[in-house]
């Protein structure tokens, strides 16, 4: 039923945002390490803070990356989402499956992109409203029923983030091979204004720790769910309900274990978040390579995703990244992450 060749050239974007300069990132001395020079190019400067490094001293210093579409610091958030996301929502109401996700360090941006403020919102509050402006303009012919789930994927455990008193959640695979989160609420949800506010107090609930590297490190990956029912207004017997699906996700910081000195606990806790990421990057690997063969099965995350990568699923990857030159390196392992997911 899925048929994954040719996937990368029409089914699959790959978008990198730059965000502004932190105040803390000027005041310790960052200079520009990342620019976006137009709409796909983003140039990395490599700021050798060692002049005594003969061998990167002879390297070119600058290194240029070409993407689906790449975002500077002014890019608002809804030029972000209108020149990644919109496009879905049709195919969605449509019945078919669509996933986007946020990528890349703590502190990158993944969160302002995929939810951002009560006056800045991202892109999960953006697509709710366009959903329902699509399904109200095809009210007369249609009937619509959407319920959204909101849940947390830390340590390779499942939380609902709209009930988080339920504890920990198991997957389900029913015969015919449908993933589900069982005991995960739904909710449907009405206006905009609602879905906001829920995904606001959701988000208070995800699991944030202290690490060495950052002060809250978020090692959970954040899915919103959205399911959108639809049939014919006028009834017969033959017709059948289309289910289209819409994943919206904030994935965990994607920086390494090593970086952030820990031992213990968090070090088990960072082999998971490379397990779920390094899962995500081989299943979207093996598509843009046009293989027949895709393993979801190694992580939550990609069980979870199952249906809604590769065939006639579109996917949407942004890459968030700091243009500060103290995370230079960990804006080079995000660009050449993408750079792999677009190129093979
Ligand atoms: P992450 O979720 O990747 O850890 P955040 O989204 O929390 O990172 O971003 C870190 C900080 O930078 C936050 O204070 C956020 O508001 C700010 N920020 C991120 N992206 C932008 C942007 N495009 N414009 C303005 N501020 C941003
Ligand atoms: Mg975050």
């Amino acid at each position: 039923k899925k048929n994954n060749s040719d996937w990368k050239n029409s089914q699959f974007t790959v978008a990198v945002r730059i965000r502004p300069m932190t105040t803390a990132e000027i005041e310790m001395g960052s200079t520009i390490t990342a620019q976006s020079i137009d709409d796909n190019i983003v140039v990395l400067l490599d700021p050798m803070e060692d002049p005594d490094d003969i061998l990167r001293a002879n390297r070119s210093r600058e290194k240029h990356y070409a993407f689906d579409r790449s975002f500077g610091e002014f890019a608002s958030q809804d030029e972000v989402y209108v020149q990644t996301t919109k496009c879905l929502i049709q195919s969605v109401i449509q019945g078919y499956n669509a996933t986007v996700f946020a990528y890349g360090a703590t502190g990158a941006g993944k969160t302002y992109t995929m939810l951002g403020t009560d006056y800045e919102p991202g892109i999960m509050a953006r697509a709710l409203n366009d959903l329902f402006d699509a399904m109200d303009a095809r009210r007369e012919d249609s009937v619509y029923k959407v319920t959204m789930s909101y849940l947390e994927i830390y340590n390779e455990m499942i939380r609902d983030l709209l009930n988080p008193s339920s504890g920990f959640l198991d997957l389900r695979e029913d015969a015919s091979g449908n993933v589900q989160v069982a005991g995960i609420s739904e909710v449907s949800t009405v206006s905009t204004e609602e879905v906001m506010s829920l995904l606001m107090e959701g988000n208070k609930e995800r699991t944030q720790e202290p690490t060495a590297a950052n002060k809250t490190s978020s090692r959970s990956h954040a899915v919103l769910q959205v399911t959108v029912q639809e049939r014919n207004r006028v009834r017969s017997t033959s017709q059948k309900v289309r289910i289209g699906k819409l994943f919206m996700i904030d994935l965990a910081g994607s920086e390494r274990a090593s970086q952030t000195k820990n031992r213990g606990k968090r070090m088990i806790e960072g082999a998971h978040i490379n397990r779920s990421l390094l899962a995500l990057g081989n299943c979207i690997n093996a598509l843009v390579e046009g293989g027949k063969y895709v393993n979801y099965r190694d992580s939550k995350l990609t069980r979870i995703l199952k249906d809604a990568l590769g065939g006639n699923c579109k996917t949407v990857m942004i890459a968030n990244i700091s243009p500060a030159s103290m995370l230079f390196e960990e804006s080079r392992n995000t660009l050449m992450y993408a750079d792999r997911a677009k190129n093979i």
